[in-house]
């Protein structure tokens, strides 16, 4: 009889976001009267913008036309996108080649699927609170070692706290890593690492031969010039970090998917193997490309009416944040984030806990969020709010969070 891949057995339980719906069924079938506003889950809600769509429709012709048709991309991208890509770098002052940018259908799947490339023993290091993706996807590739249920945690995992104490930024662990995952700005703190900080981390990753894993899927909401909006504005990057990248949170491709990884041709394993060439053999490989279609309108938002539009939508969501930001200050809540991200992360009053926090936002107020424990130990006591909602139904939720509370 065969055998399963066992590493899935330490993968914990129902998966959050499953376990906020079943709650919030179970409340909407005994009060189907209550309108809830959900601002939960990290999805956006504005339509993908003018400009994109006309690039998408006229691709979208382009496959009719026995001319123009498409069939399979190159498994890497298409050039005119890696292009547009490659250049924003250098306009950040980051010198990263074409060939140094895989496009594919997203973030999740990148970040999911990078740790392929890595040595089955290799140790992991990750944020607590973390995106759940890091942490189950080296759990199934068997580098998690056992559950402990008391400490709500995994025996062979490095995990660097971040809390109020340290600002919601991870500092260097004890034991030495071989690999780091780092999200700024952060989700679900909301919370940003300063240039100098940054800096800090890939010098430490250089010296102890690590790679750092940087997901910068939040770079557009950042507002603060000192804040880095690539690792590789930090010296000494292409040697030690891969970055990840999305067109989900800021062109509202949530649905629509695409999304790249960065390998630097320098980040080189003790052995002196190439990491892009590891990537490039991995994704062609397992993945046949990103839609022309979709491409065309990833290399849309790169235009100068593109990143006009995504702006304006940018602003809209950072609009919603300082709403919430500010209404919870006004009680007296102690609130993070939605500054450079569109997180805003809250503690929780009196103590509460998060789970409770939860049912009594969705039972008293009818506001639907995230509770922080459900992004790791550390986030316990604290609870996730998103503004990526309409204005309107953000200012009817800070309403009835203020009128809850207040
Ligand atoms: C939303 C999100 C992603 C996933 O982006 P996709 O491109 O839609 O797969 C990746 N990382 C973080 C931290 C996210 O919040």
């Amino acid at each position: 009889m065969f055998h399963s891949n066992t590493n899935y057995q330490r993968l914990q339980g129902s998966y959050l976001f499953s376990t906020i719906a079943r709650k919030v069924n179970a409340f909407k079938e005994t009060h189907p009267e209550v309108e809830l506003i959900r601002l939960g889950i990290g999805d956006v809600t504005q339509p993908i913008a003018p400009s994109i769509i006309k690039a998408m429709h006229a691709a979208v012709e382009e496959m009719g036309n026995p001319d123009t048709f498409h069939g399979y991309a190159p498994d890497l991208g298409y050039d005119f996108l890696r292009k547009a890509i490659a250049g924003e770098y250098r306009e950040m002052g980051c010198s990263i080649a074409e060939d140094e940018v895989f496009v594919s259908d997203g973030a999740k799947s990148d970040s999911a699927n990078i740790q392929e490339i890595f040595h089955k023993d290799a140790k992991v290091a990750v944020c607590d609170p973390v995106y759940p993706v890091y942490v189950d996807s080296n759990v199934m590739a068997g580098r998690s070692g056992e559950w402990e249920t008391e400490k709500n945690r995994y025996s062979r995992y490095i995990y660097m706290t971040c809390s109020e104490e340290n600002g919601f930024t991870p500092e260097f662990p004890e034991e030495d890593p071989d690999m780091i995952y780092l999200c700024f700005p952060n989700n679900p703190t909301g919370m940003t690492i300063s240039k100098e900080k940054l800096q800090e981390w890939v010098d430490y990753a250089n010296r102890i031969g690590a790679v750092i894993i940087y997901d910068a899927a939040y770079e557009a909401y950042i507002s603060d010039p000192e804040v880095p909006h690539s690792i590789y504005q930090c010296s000494g990057a292409e040697t030690c970090a891969i970055e990840i990248r999305s067109f989900s949170k800021n062109a509202g491709f949530t649905g629509v998917r695409l999304g790249f990884t960065v390998v630097p041709k320098a980040l080189k394993d003790a052995d002196g193997i190439s990491m892009n060439s590891l990537w490039a053999r991995r994704h062609g490989t397992c993945y046949n490309g990103a839609p022309y279609i979709i491409q065309k309108a990833g290399e849309a938002v790169y235009s100068e009416q593109g990143q006009k539009e995504i702006r304006e939508q940018i602003a809209y969501y950072m609009k919603n944040a300082a709403y919430i930001r500010e209404g919870l200050e006004s009680i007296g809540l102690t609130v993070y984030g939605g500054v450079n991200a569109p997180y805003i992360w809250l503690k929780c009053p009196d103590g509460m806990d998060s789970w409770t926090f939860f049912d009594r936002l969705l039972t008293e107020a009818h506001v639907v969020g995230t509770p922080g424990s459900g992004f790791g130990a550390a986030g316990e006591g604290f609870f996730r709010l998103t503004a990526f909602g309409t204005y309107e139904n953000t200012v009817a939720a800070v309403e009835r969070i203020k009128a809850w509370l207040a």
